[in-house]
């Protein structure tokens, strides 16, 4: 087990802590070697924050309006940074020499490990602009200091998308790209479905982007198949993770 290295994730509520608890189990599935952890806020109910504890090893509660940060208070005149504020937190995890941060939307489904021989700052081409990266995985190295040196930047020049994606982009133009296949973006598996259809196999992480996320959509028990309005592409990567979360997550809920 490589201690000072983990996984990182964040759910600031229920449903994105059902992602996160999903997540967590593909990880563990995927026999990785290094630690997981989740940032949660005290908005995810305790019963699930229980939960977690066993799957993650760290379970790490962070506030978004922490006014022992004078830099947090700058950013309170900023409320639309919150959820960006939130995700920094990771570079605060500096008990671990590097991390891979994970987006709670995110399924691994092959070991994803390799993705530590990489640097800060490493992650995987947008689809919608491929000249930025899609902020959902990516390599960084916790460091007070960048901490510190990304809310500075949040706070005088913001995101140009409003979110960590956009403020991201701007602070590290010098990423470093790792593979599709890190960061497979569901949207990518119609838009161009003879690549999918060639490289699916290799697929390691499957990254459930936009509004319609895999557990708001009803799922046939008996069947084990998604219901409803999806494409044949979507539905095969939404029965995968609803695979994992029955099988690993919802015995455990009550
Ligand atoms: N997130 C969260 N609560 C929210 C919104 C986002 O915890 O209300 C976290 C969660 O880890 C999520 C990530 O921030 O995966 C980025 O948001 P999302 O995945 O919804 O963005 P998308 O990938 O669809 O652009
Ligand atoms: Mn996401």
């Amino acid at each position: 087990r490589v201690h000072d290295q983990s996984y990182v994730t964040l759910a600031t509520n229920e449903n994105y802590a059902l992602g996160a608890l999903t997540l967590g189990s593909s990880l563990r599935n995927s026999n990785t070697n290094r630690s997981l952890t989740v940032l949660i806020t005290s908005q995810v109910p305790s019963p699930l924050v229980d939960q977690l504890r066993t799957v993650f090893d760290l379970v790490e509660l962070v506030d978004v309006l922490d006014s022992n940060d004078s830099a947090n208070l700058a950013l309170l005149k900023r409320p639309e940074l919150g959820v960006t504020f939130t995700k920094l937190h990771c570079w605060r995890l500096v008990q671990f020499s590097k991390c891979v941060f994970l987006d709670s939307d995110c399924l691994v489904v092959k070991n994803s490990d390799d993705l530590f021989d990489n640097d800060e700052f490493t992650a995987v081409t947008d689809i919608g602009w491929p000249d930025c990266f899609n902020s959902g995985v990516f390599v960084f190295r916790p460091s007070l200091q960048t901490y510190s040196s990304l809310l500075t930047y949040a706070v005088q020049q913001g995101s140009f998308d409003g979110g960590d994606q956009g403020l991201l982009n701007s602070f590290f133009p010098n990423w470093k790209r790792a593979s599709f296949v890190y960061n497979m973006t569901t949207n990518a598996s119609y838009s161009y479905a003879p690549a999918y259809k060639q490289f699916k196999d290799s697929v390691r992480i499957v990254h459930f982007i936009g509004a319609q996320k895999p557990w708001y959509h009803s799922y046939n028990l008996d069947s084990g198949s998604v219901m409803g309005n999806v494409t044949v592409h979507e539905s095969e990567l939404i029965n995968q993770w609803w695979k994992v979360f029955v099988d690993n997550v919802l015995p455990g809920l009550n």
